[in-house]
């Protein structure tokens, strides 16, 4: 029997859906139920709303270092359960504890201190006017204002980390929140709901509504009192959601799928350290980071030697329990992915692809033995114009192309629908520099991967988004620039 229901967090309190109807969450790496999650609906959402529209004036005019203050407290009190979290998020997404307890958790703690702190450090813009006389000329200065009630949505790869990147900066400029976590990974969203009433957020500031995206995610994107949606998951619901946006002018960030690059040139420096985290740039997380190298396109002239060292890393990837701190891999979020994913790896077969390594569901032993895991595969002999290599697989799954010189890598690495992360491996930064400006990529990495500065710009190109998130992009996001004109 299902052990835990969860609650929204409606008006600073824990309230059940009003229809008490239910989703059961599953945990990936036994194939059980371990919850039941609100399948909440319009009318829940409007109540939310409705509490959001009360505490948005209150919370907009309370003063920036008191809002910080509130979410430095929020994160301290996750910090404190730093383990809790990291096992209830593994349990939930399947995700190794490891991985959570460095990852995933500890960054859902700095997003929260670092809006908190860049919200009180930002500064407002000024223009000054000469009218062509010394006494006469005026100032112009720009009023950065909270929107008021907007709504967050965002996936199950990367639960917290993703839930909070939205809701903090929009907490911190002083905007009350509607935020709808996936209901595939809806936990650890519930006991940050918890924490934020003993942290003493006021009521209706944040509320958290859980349920189904075509019904809880559409309502809060159609309320017309939500002004701005923040975004992040599939391209597919990123397209409805801009549709149905637009014709209400609500402001959209969105942060969709990716089909990312990692090119690999033959004077790159392949010491150790760089293949491992060339390989962990494709199998992180199960390949399910948006970021994840999913394509690796390796000069020919190292294309073989680099395959044989590429692949005995890969090889040795454990794939196991992810309460084990040994396993590497743990399971994929859910038995609809895990099974698209190996549909994906029987449609690389059929169109010639030859699978290198892994390219199978694993069954382990024990408690695990009806778990959804997959094995670690690279799979190359595909053209980029294949299938595999054009749609956004997100699992543990990477082809190799190889390529002549700069030009094709280019031509390769752009060659696709989404343009969100790139990484390059070279020791030529006069290069390094020419691809980056040419690469179609919202993130270009050199010579690294995932290494994240929360002030950069963070976003994707063509289908794979719109707007940027991270530091002031996302202050500028949750807030409506209003120019003030006085003349002296
Ligand atoms: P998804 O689009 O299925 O769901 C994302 C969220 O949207 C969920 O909360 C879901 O309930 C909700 N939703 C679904 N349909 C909706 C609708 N019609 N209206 C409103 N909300 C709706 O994506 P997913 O499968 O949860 O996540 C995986 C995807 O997310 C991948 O494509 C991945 O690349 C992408 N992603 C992108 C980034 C990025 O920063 N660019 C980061 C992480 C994940």
């Amino acid at each position: 029997m299902p052990s835990t229901r969860l609650a929204n967090l409606i008006d600073g309190r824990l309230a059940p859906p009003q229809a008490n109807r239910w989703l059961d969450v599953f945990e990936p790496a036994t194939g059980e139920i371990f919850a039941q999650c609100p399948d909440a609906d319009a009318t829940d959402v409007a109540a939310a709303v409705d509490a959001a529209q009360r505490a948005a004036p209150g919370w907009a005019a309370t003063p920036a270092e008191q809002r910080a203050g509130l979410l430095h407290r929020l994160a301290d009190s996750i910090e404190a359960r730093l383990d809790e979290f990291a096992v209830l998020e593994s349990r939930d997404s399947g995700k190794p504890v490891k991985l959570a307890r460095t990852v995933d958790i500890p960054r859902a703690v700095s997003n929260l201190r670092f809006f908190a702190a860049a919200a009180t450090a930002w500064g407002s813009e000024s223009h000054a006017m000469a009218l062509g006389q010394p006494d006469q000329g005026a100032i112009n200065y720009t009023l950065r204002q909270p929107l008021g009630v907007v709504g967050t949505i965002s996936p199950w790869n990367l639960p917290l980390y993703l839930f909070t990147w939205k809701i903090a900066p929009a907490l911190a400029t002083g905007n009350a929140v509607v935020a709808k976590p996936s209901e595939v990974t809806p936990c650890t969203a519930t006991l940050l709901g918890e924490l934020a009433i003993e942290a003493g957020l006021p009521p209706g500031v944040l509320n958290i509504v859980h349920g189904r995206g075509p019904v809880v995610g559409q309502a809060i994107v159609e309320h017309p009192a939500v002004k701005a949606i923040s975004f992040t998951g599939s391209t597919a619901t990123g397209a409805q959601i801009a549709a149905a946006a637009a014709t209400r002018f609500k402001k959209v960030s969105l942060e969709l799928g990716g089909k990312n690059p990692a090119i690999v040139f033959a004077d790159a420096d392949l010491s150790d350290a760089n293949l491992d985290t060339l390989v962990r740039s494709g199998f992180a997380n199960q390949g399910e980071i948006c970021l994840c190298g999913s394509r690796v396109l390796v000069q020919r002239s190292i294309y073989d030697h680099f395959r044989e060292r590429y692949l005995a890393r890969v090889r040795a990837l454990r794939v196991g329990d992810p309460n084990d701190g040994a396993s590497d891999l743990g399971a994929l979020v859910s038995k609809p992915h895990r099974d698209k994913v190996l549909a994906c790896l029987a449609q690389a077969r059929a169109d010639g692809g030859r699978v290198l390594c892994g390219g199978e569901a694993m069954t382990l032993p024990g408690r695990c033995a009806n778990g959804w895991f997959v094995a670690p595969t690279v799979i190359e002999a595909l053209p980029n114009e294949a299938v595999t290599n054009q749609q956004e697989i997100f699992g543990p799954v990477v082809t190799l192309i190889p390529f002549e010189d700069e030009a094709e890598a280019l031509a390769i690495a752009n060659g696709t629908g989404y343009g969100l992360a790139a990484s390059l491996w070279t020791r030529d930064l006069s290069r390094a520099h020419r691809l980056a400006s040419q690469l179609e990529f919202g993130i270009v990495w050199i010579n690294c991967w995932m290494l994240r500065d929360l002030r950069t710009p963070f976003g994707g190109m063509k289908h794979s988004g719109l707007g940027r998130e991270g530091g002031v992009e996302a202050l500028r996001f949750f807030t409506e620039p209003k120019n003030v004109c006085i003349r002296y």
